[in-house]
């Protein structure tokens, strides 16, 4: 007999590695990431029982998998980290301006033994399905290794570019070379040495990853559909100094970014690029390009709401792909012209632009004559093989949703989330989705996660999550629920806030543009981190406003939610 459901969350005291088969746990964490690695940290300190399963062989999630050459994240690596502990970030010495991929995997793994995470997490074990069963408010979680675990709460961390995708090409099994993935890189490495390599896809992976595939194989041709704006990093070595005042003034930073747009320290130019003149203009722009990634955006203040200031900004860049390409030719199928700068993530990258002057990287536009099929030696265009040994998929992910989806939630009345989400993701706050009680997503759609700095953004989400579990257990109840009006409201806000901004005018995997068939609905929120953390921390002062809270066995209902702020909308910045 499976033990009886506790109506309320457990005793405050002590969380356990692996609870006895057949308890019921407070919360099941999926992913080991940033996110999930968190949420158990958080929840065994404030006294839950619990368990977490992860797909892959360790903890690291992102950067886990993404091992691609040139894998590097786009923050600067003294903002990408944790900022819970002061010991933890007093302890770590970040060696780059922007953290590589090695760097961050080594830096989660060592927070994972540091506050020994790991024994809580079950691994190469995929969650296939949550059930709540409304009659005793409790989730029935289920692995593809057959495990069920019941559970009073459900924390998805499971990344918002987490489901690989690689296009229908007709073909693709008849490829007899190699065929990788940059979201799914093979842990012991590629050796491209004397291949011939085709990289598909030229988003942040394909940028990132070209330079050093060059400098290796014995050519590559890239087949671009989209020219994407790219910023060089200007990646450098920390200076010892400046990680001193970092460290030195940490709380500081720390809260200028979480008031910030971006959940950065990033600081936006709060001037009008038309109120200055054009040799101002033109000094900002190049200050902020010296400077590297995404403080360019920030240069003015209207860079990502007006589409005439985007214009100026993004024809600043343009010349800058000019002068960095030899071949006017090639230079000008690499200069964007159908989106805005910024309204899909700019790429930082390092020496991408350039790799093109190497005679043996050839450019192949396919926007007009699309990739026809693979083959068995290559890819296919226009009637004529391209012959390569290696494909590099950087075709980017199933972005925000594919992962949830992925696994079959059912909510009251057996609805699932598919069927809830089938014309576009409806959450409230990004936190929880109506008719699925007691059911978080940490950086779910309808969050800012995507357009911040995403550690930043899953210790926010996670924090109120663990606040809201203990606010439940001393109120003595069991369900907490997005009510239907208060997400509609949240829905209408997300979508003000990006219409406010130049984010819908491109075709990107925030719109879900990149998946055929997918819905097209703009999923992150765009009013900045700052706007969001004080609506979700009002919403959690007045008693959860916008959500029901309920008893064992029955419901209370709260308040109706009090109308949002309005968004600012732009596109980087504090
Ligand atoms: P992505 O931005 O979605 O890029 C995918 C690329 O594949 C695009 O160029 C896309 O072209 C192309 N593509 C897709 N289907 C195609 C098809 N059928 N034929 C030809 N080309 C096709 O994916 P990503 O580069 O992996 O980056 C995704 C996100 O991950 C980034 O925006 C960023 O947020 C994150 N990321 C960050 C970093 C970093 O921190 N530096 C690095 C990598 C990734 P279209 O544009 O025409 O669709």
């Amino acid at each position: 007999m499976p033990e009886a459901v506790p109506a309320v969350p457990g005793p405050a005291t002590g969380g356990t590695d692996h609870p006895a088969p057949g308890k019921v746990v407070d919360a099941v964490v999926i992913g080991a990431g940033f996110g999930g690695l968190y949420a158990i940290h958080q929840l065994r300190t404030h006294g839950f029982s619990l368990r977490g399963f992860e797909v892959a062989g360790d903890v690291g999630g992102t950067w886990y998998w993404n091992r691609y050459p040139g894998a590097r994240c786009d923050i600067e690596s003294v903002e990408y980290s944790y900022s819970f502990s002061e010991e933890l970030q007093q302890e770590w010495t970040w060696t780059q301006r922007y953290p590589e991929q090695p760097e961050l995997l080594a830096y989660i793994q060592h927070v994972a033994d540091r506050f020994d995470l790991r024994r809580h997490f079950t691994f190469e074990t995929r969650v296939t399905s949550a059930v709540f069963d409304e009659e005793i408010d409790c989730w029935t979680v289920t692995t593809d290794a057959g495990e069920q675990v019941r559970t009073r709460f459900v924390v998805t961390a499971v990344g918002c570019l987490s489901s690989s995708r690689v296009p229908d090409f007709p073909g693709l099994d008849r490829f007899r070379g190699r065929a990788v993935h940059t979201g799914r890189w093979p842990h012991e490495g590629v050796d491209f040495t004397g291949q011939r390599v085709a990289l598909i896809g030229t988003g942040s992976s394909g940028i990132q990853s070209l330079p050093l595939i060059a400098e290796q194989a014995a050519h590559v041709t890239v087949f671009q559909r989209t020219p994407n704006f790219s910023i060089s990093g200007a990646n450098q070595p920390l200076d010892p100094e400046q990680v001193r005042d970092v460290k030195e003034h940490y709380a500081e930073y720390r809260a200028q970014a979480r008031r910030s747009f971006g959940g950065s320290m990033i600081r936006t130019n709060r001037v009008s690029v038309f109120a200055v003149s054009e040799e101002e203009r033109r000094a900002q722009f190049e200050a902020r390009w010296t400077m590297g990634g995404f403080a360019f955006m920030a240069a003015f203040e209207d860079l990502g709401t007006d589409l005439a200031a985007n214009a100026l900004a993004a024809e600043f860049v343009s010349e800058k792909i000019r002068q960095a390409v030899a071949d006017p030719a090639v230079a000008e199928r690499l200069v964007p012209t159908d989106h805005p700068i910024g309204s899909k993530r700019i790429c930082v990258d390092t020496g991408y632009f350039e790799t093109f002057n190497r005679d043996d990287v050839r450019l192949v536009d396919v926007k007009q004559t699309p990739i026809e099929e693979i083959t068995e030696t290559g890819v296919k265009v226009d009637g004529r093989v391209h012959e390569v040994d290696v494909i590099v998929f950087a075709t980017g992910f199933d972005a925000m949703t594919g992962s949830l989806l992925a696994m079959d939630i059912r909510g009251r009345g057996g609805l699932t989330l598919r069927e809830k989400w089938a014309a576009g993701p409806r959450t409230y706050l990004g936190l929880g989705t109506a008719g699925f009680p007691n059911l978080f997503t940490v950086t779910g759609p309808g969050s800012p996660a995507v357009l911040s700095n995403v550690v930043l953004a899953v210790e926010q989400h996670v924090d109120w999550i663990v606040d809201c579990l203990e606010y439940l257990r001393d109120e003595g109840l069991a369900t907490i629920e997005a009510e239907v009006e208060a997400e509609d409201a949240w829905v209408d806000h997300v979508n003000d806030a990006a219409d406010r901004t130049l984010y819908k005018q491109a075709n990107s995997w925030y719109l879900g543009a990149n998946v055929p068939g997918k819905p097209r609905v703009f999923m992150p929120y765009a009013g900045g981190v700052g706007r969001y953390r004080k609506r979700c921390d009002a919403v959690a002062a007045d008693g959860y406003t916008g959500f029901r809270l309920a008893p064992p066995g029955g419901l209370t209902g709260t308040e109706p939610s009090e109308a949002d702020p309005q968004p600012v909308g732009i596109l980087a910045g504090s």
